[in-house]
């Protein structure tokens, strides 16, 4: 923490300075996303400070236990009716994640970018990016701390279901023995671990499962083993009543797959446009491979949205991940 101290320095101008901020997070938002919001939302509380909580789209189901993730504006819904000056983007790792949220940033708007993907191409005013933070919200728990404010029960429960869940429940290789040690510290202010994993990262809905049968069904591997895919369709999703936030964890299954280096998902969003997912077992930097196209990530955990149909985006992305093998 102490090696960001001067970033630490310049968010706590940027919160204390400034008034009525517009919080938001990626399109699409996981686990991290939207308890970044919420920890920022309650900071700006203790803070004294008015603020709008904000999503290109809707906060998924499961998430719903979270306090206050109720507060978040699904803007798809609800427009806003003015725009911002004061932004705070959290765990976007550029510009174009935010979405259609970005419709409310004023021109002159100055954006505080909090954040912890390596790929952060620095899109704020100001910048607060840790790429050896697991979870944008670990960059939050030491900036509540830098501000001396003390946690809640509701906000430690924020805290650990971001760490949980972008860490894969404490397994990928960002786990740092400073994860383990926030966590401890999070479950000591009453956190329910246990129940927090089993509705995470366990429990799947009938729909889901029958999503995730269907993918598995069309499984292909290229000829050497080392890259495994699958794909999901419109008609995927009305066939099982699949929603949206039941594709999470599906990429997993094509990456463990024994001596495979690199599990793929395809989704398609319509004609033109599929949505890229990629896992590498640790010898391919899919984060790179994002970036080619135009996306970001994790060297472990990546994804781009691309333009073209399934098909020719399935054939540029298995050679690209064919060529860094
Ligand atoms: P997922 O495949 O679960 O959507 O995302 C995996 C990782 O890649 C996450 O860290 C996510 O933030 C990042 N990611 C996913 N899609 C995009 C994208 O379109 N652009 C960028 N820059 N990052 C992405
Ligand atoms: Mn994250």
């Amino acid at each position: 923490m102490q090696t960001n101290e001067q970033e630490f320095l310049q968010v706590e101008h940027f919160l204390k300075d400034h008034d009525d901020f517009l919080v938001v997070s990626h399109v699409q938002p996981d686990g991290d996303a939207v308890s970044s919001t919420l920890v920022v939302g309650w900071l700006l509380s203790c803070l004294g400070k008015n603020y709008v909580m904000v999503n290109e789209g809707p906060i998924p189901q499961r998430m719903s236990y979270l306090l206050h993730s109720d507060r978040i504006m699904d803007l798809s819904v609800t427009p806003l009716t003015k725009s911002y000056k004061h932004i705070i983007c959290v765990d976007c790792a550029d510009f174009r994640r935010v979405g259609k949220a970005s419709e409310y940033f004023a021109a002159d708007a100055k954006i505080l970018n909090i954040d912890h993907h390596p790929t952060n191409d620095g899109f704020g005013s100001i910048n607060l990016i840790v790429p050896d933070a697991a979870a944008t919200v670990q960059v939050l728990f030491d900036l509540v701390k830098w501000l001396n404010l003390s946690l809640d029960h509701d906000t430690a429960t924020a805290i650990y279901t971001g760490l949980l869940t972008d860490t894969g429940g404490f397994r990928y290789s960002s786990t740092s023995p400073r994860v383990m040690a926030m966590a401890s510290e999070l479950l000591e202010y009453g956190v329910d671990g246990p129940a927090l994993s089993q509705l995470l990262l366990e429990e799947m809905t009938l729909p889901q499962i029958r999503l995730l049968t269907r993918a598995l069904n069309g499984l292909q591997m290229s000829e050497d083993g080392k890259i495994s895919w699958v794909t999901i369709n419109d008609e995927d999703m009305k066939l099982t009543g699949a929603i949206h936030e039941d594709l999470e964890g599906i990429v997993n299954y094509p990456r463990n797959i024994q001596n495979v280096e690199v599990g793929l998902l395809f989704k398609v969003i319509d004609d033109n446009a599929v949505k890229v997912s990629m896992r590498s077992a640790g010898k391919v930097d899919v984060a790179a491979v994002a970036q080619a196209f135009g996306g970001g990530g994790h060297v472990r955990a990546a994804g781009v949205r691309m333009q073209g149909s399934l098909d020719a985006v399935v054939l540029q992305i298995v050679e690209q991940v064919k060529a860094r093998l």
